[in-house]
């Protein structure tokens, strides 16, 4: 992952990954508006409804009393950390982000 304007990171792996490869975002080393290629808002709202779905379905199983609040919460909490990390990794590896004109 490099910035267009300074081809620094424009942000830090860790950073990038918990903010689920943000769609947009601003270099840290330049201050130049990035917007992310297909493969950032693809892997962007992907992860979004894979989350959604799973929480959904984890509330399912709490519901129908095969999962306490604590093992709902946690495995939501694993889930979610796992897929930002594994998917950060990949969309850090794959994905590129372009000079946002537009913004501002
Ligand atoms: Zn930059």
């Amino acid at each position: 992952m490099k910035c267009p304007a300074c081809q620094k990171p424009p942000m830090k792996f860790g950073q990038f990954a918990l903010a689920n490869g943000p769609v947009k975002l601003r270099c840290q080393e330049c201050n130049a508006d990035l917007k992310g290629d297909t493969v950032v808002k693809a892997s962007y709202y992907l992860t979004l409804l894979i989350a959604m779905l799973f929480s959904i379905q984890l509330l399912g199983f709490q519901q129908q009393g095969q999962l306490s609040w604590l093992e709902m919460v946690s495995g939501i909490i694993l889930f979610v950390t796992v897929t930002l990390i594994l998917k950060g990794a990949l969309t850090w590896y794959f994905g590129s982000y372009i000079r946002d004109w537009d913004a501002k």
